[in-house]
Formats: C-alpha cells, sequence, structure tokens
C-alpha cells in the first residue's frame, strides 16, 4: 500500500470509529470566537474536564469582553480556580478582554499574529481559535495528542517538538481537506485508544496501518496477543 492510500485509510476509519467517542470540549465553542479564546487560553497544561468546568463557570458570569471586564478579579479568579495556573491566567483573561475592547472593538482577530499579540496567547491557542471560532483552518492545531500519534504513525519525525514545524511537516503529509478534523480526531483517539503511557494497540482500529515508532508498552487491559502492540 503506498502512503497516499495509507494516510487515506487512516483517515476513514479514525473518522468512523470517533463516532462512538466522546467529543472534545473545545467542539462546545465552534462558530464562537470569544469563547474559543478565552477557553483555548484556560485549556493549557489542564485536563480538559476541568478547562470544560471553569470555562462554563465564567461564561455564566460573562460571555462578552465588555461584561467580562465588569467581573471582579475575585469573581474570575474563583470561576477558573479549576485549571492549573488560575492566577496566572485569570489576569491573561483581563488582559485578553481589554485588548479586545480597546484595541480590536471588541472582535477577536482573525490572523495569527495579531492574536499571538495577546498575553497569554501562544501559537497553539491562537491556531485554535482560528479553528474552532473561525473555521479558518490554514494551520493544523498541534497539542500532545497530535505531536505523540503523528510520531506513532509515522507520519511525524520522532525528534521534532515544536508544534509549528510539526504543523508544517503534518501539512505536507495530510490532503488539505484532512486538517479541519484532524486535531479534534487526534484528540478523541489519543484518549480513547492511543493513549499516552499505554496505547491500546490490540484494540486499536488502525492497527495495520501504524508502525508504532517509539511504542515499548501497550495497554494491559487488551494485550492478548504478545507478538501485538511490540514496536515495530
Ligand atoms: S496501533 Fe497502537 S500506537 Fe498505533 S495508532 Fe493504534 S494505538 Fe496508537
Amino acid at each position: 500500500m503506498d502512503e497516499t492510500e495509507r494516510i487515506r485509510q487512516l483517515y476513514e476509519r479514525l473518522t468512523a470509529a470517533a463516532q462512538a467517542w466522546p467529543p472534545t470540549a473545545l467542539s462546545h465553542y465552534e462558530g464562537r470566537p470569544f469563547q474559543a479564546l478565552i477557553a483555548g487560553m484556560l485549556s493549557a497544561q489542564t485536563r480538559e474536564e476541568q478547562t470544560i468546568a471553569a470555562a462554563q463557570a465564567l461564561f455564566a458570569l460573562a460571555d462578552t469582553p465588555e461584561a467580562m471586564l465588569q467581573l471582579s478579579d475575585e469573581q474570575i479568579t474563583a470561576a477558573i480556580r479549576p485549571v492549573s495556573y488560575y492566577q496566572n491566567k485569570a489576569r491573561f483573561v483581563r488582559a485578553i478582554c481589554r485588548r479586545l475592547v480597546t484595541e480590536d472593538g471588541g472582535q477577536v482577530p482573525r490572523t495569527l499574529e495579531r492574536l499571538m499579540a495577546y498575553e497569554g496567547v501562544g501559537w497553539k491557542v491562537a491556531v485554535l481559535t482560528l479553528a474552532t471560532g473561525y473555521g479558518i483552518h490554514d494551520d493544523i492545531t498541534v497539542d500532545v495528542h497530535v505531536a505523540r500519534i503523528g510520531k506513532r504513525l509515522g507520519l511525524v519525525k520522532p525528534d521534532m517538538y515544536a508544534p509549528p514545524r510539526i504543523n508544517e511537516e503534518l501539512k505536507q503529509k495530510l490532503p488539505r481537506q484532512y486538517w479541519p478534523a484532524w486535531n479534534g480526531l487526534m484528540v478523541q483517539f489519543g484518549r480513547a485508544v492511543c493513549k499516552p503511557t499505554y496505547p491500546q494497540c490490540a484494540a486499536c482500529p488502525v492497527y495495520d496501518l501504524c508502525p508504532r515508532v517509539g511504542v515499548v508498552q501497550t495497554g494491559p487491559r487488551t494485550f492478548k496477543d504478545a507478538s501485538i502492540g511490540q514496536a515495530g
């Protein structure tokens, strides 16, 4: 099988399997750029359940930059307490809202460069905001799932770590029509099957398409065949 066909089958099988997996947190904010930006910033180094809890608590208090600026520091801090570094992130919430109102007319910018000028907003959050909030998919959001699984599947070099470079490498390999769904698909797949420490290779829908680069141990509960799941 050539690489084009392998990638096509990977995408189609994972897309079909994903119907049974829980949706990603940020899919709640599709078409809502302000919510996507704030929730994306809150999600840094934080588990998804905590991001959702914090974002929902905050948006219940205020769901526009203008309204959020009316909240006290204590209100913001209490709402987002479930996320890591919540005190810094509370400062970023206020800084983002202030800049949105004073410099961008309350509208979330539509370019990477302008978004990355906001305090607390790095490349990943900017790409995620454009994708989720505006449906702009000029790049692929690279998070830990996209990076890890890309390497195991042999789509990304094992020694590549910088998200923008992984994005460029994936864009070379994946047809453009796969870019919009790739991040969400990898997040779902990474939580359900291709887990960080114990990937469930024996139950994986793309087992026969995967070189399992760097995989040294697999999920014990589904590990039925000693020949399955070893690095190869
Ligand atoms: S075979 Fe294993 S390493 Fe490869 S994608 Fe599936 S779960 Fe991940």
